[in-house]
């Protein structure tokens, strides 16, 4: 039988299968313990005679140590900490017997030993772990042939309780640390998948799920917006000239500017390599544009200490929202006919969707 080690909530190192007996170890040397205890005090209302208290020392007290020093100089570590889990069923099948069939003492030992086994997260480990201690405790039992006394005392029914009382405690706080531990992954993956990790600014998939949200509620409350779709021009000769890791850098601080140009109720993202998507909510076409200029103009003005002699500009699509972009798509596409436009009149500038350019 093992039990769980209560875990601190500070940062523990990783459990690999090589250092998983390292794991199991004070859970074994705490759960052997307090079981022997439990079987002790059996064999103290049976007055056991001295071999079966060397038997009881070998197996409560003992066999962690032995378990630990087989599974540390195994060649297969993990493997060799199975067997000792399969052998801590096998002494409590042992037990039971040789405790005349105690019926606290052996249903409890039963139940933990074999399902502390599903914490392993080994798969069938507790099915075999209650074979082995069934057929222990067949064998002894035809072997030593006990008479059947199945009652408990007091004093046994009160050395049973510190195992149930640590055992129910180890797991409840496990798990409740591993629903934190869950909860929290979740989230940070959740955040991950959002986030565009260059930039800073929403990735693609949630940019789009935030502005079709956006498209509709502003759509049912009449209420004006405008799309923004900014390239960064003739990147891919940045890349070129300078390398990706200024390509990468640039990516990172046109992502800044953006992030520093819009207001809190707007929605920017990164939609493809060197473009950008923002939506401006609350706002006319008038408004959009000073935003986009403002962008176009910030871009124009980086400078990289790792390439002092690069000089960016950004071409910018600006469509306002109408009553005809049904879907997100639509809303896209006339911002993305506006980009060509900028980039076909000479880059370096916002277009507007359908609209008279300056
Ligand atoms: P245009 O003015 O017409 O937009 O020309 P362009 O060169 O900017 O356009 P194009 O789409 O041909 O090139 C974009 C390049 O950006 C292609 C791709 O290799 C590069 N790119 C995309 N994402 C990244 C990135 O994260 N880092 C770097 N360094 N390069 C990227
Ligand atoms: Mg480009």
């Amino acid at each position: 039988m093992h039990l769980p080690a209560p875990q601190s909530t500070a940062p523990v190192a990783p459990v690999t299968r090589a250092s998983f007996y390292r794991l199991v170890y004070p859970a074994r040397v705490l759960g052997m313990a307090l079981a022997g205890l439990a079987v002790g005090s059996v064999l103290f209302e049976h007055r056991a005679n001295a071999w079966l208290w060397a038997l009881l020392g070998i197996t409560f007290l003992l066999w962690p140590h032995l378990a630990y020093v087989h599974a540390r100089f195994s060649p297969d570590r993990y493997a060799a900490e199975k067997r000792n889990l399969l052998v801590d069923s096998l002494f409590v099948g042992m037990w039971v017997p040789l405790m005349h069939f105690n019926l606290l003492v052996s249903a409890v030992l039963t139940i933990i030993t074999t399902f502390d086994k599903v914490y392993t997260l080994i798969r069938r480990l507790w099915l075999y772990a209650l074979i082995v201690l069934i057929g222990a405790a067949a064998l002894v039992t035809l072997l030593v042939r006990p008479e059947l006394h199945p009652h408990s005392t007091i004093l046994v029914e009160l050395c049973v309780l510190p195992l149930v009382f640590v055992y129910t405690w180890v797991n409840t706080y496990r798990g409740a640390r591993l629903m934190r531990t869950t909860a929290r992954q979740n989230w940070q993956l959740a955040e991950l998948r959002r986030t565009d990790s260059q930039t800073g600014l929403h990735s693609r998939d949630h940019w789009i799920e935030r502005a079709t949200q956006a498209l509709q509620s502003l759509q049912s409350a009449d209420r004006p917006a405008c799309l923004l779709l900014i390239d960064i021009d003739h990147f891919k000769s940045v890349n070129d000239h300078f390398g990706h890791t200024v390509g990468d850098e640039v990516i990172s601080a046109v992502g800044k500017v953006i992030l520093a140009s819009v207001r809190s109720e707007d929605s920017a993202g990164r939609y493809g390599g060197d473009e950008f998507a923002v939506l401006v909510s609350q706002a006319d076409a008038r408004t959009a544009r000073a935003i986009a200029e403002r962008i176009r103009t910030q871009i124009e003005q980086l400078r990289f200490s790792s390439a002092p002699q690069l000089r960016l500009s950004s071409s910018i699509g600006l469509a306002v929202a109408l009553p005809e972009h049904a879907a997100l798509r639509d809303w896209i596409n006339a911002a993305d006919v506006a980009l060509y436009r900028a980039k076909d009149l000479g880059r370096n500038r916002v277009a507007e969707a359908a609209g008279v350019d300056p």
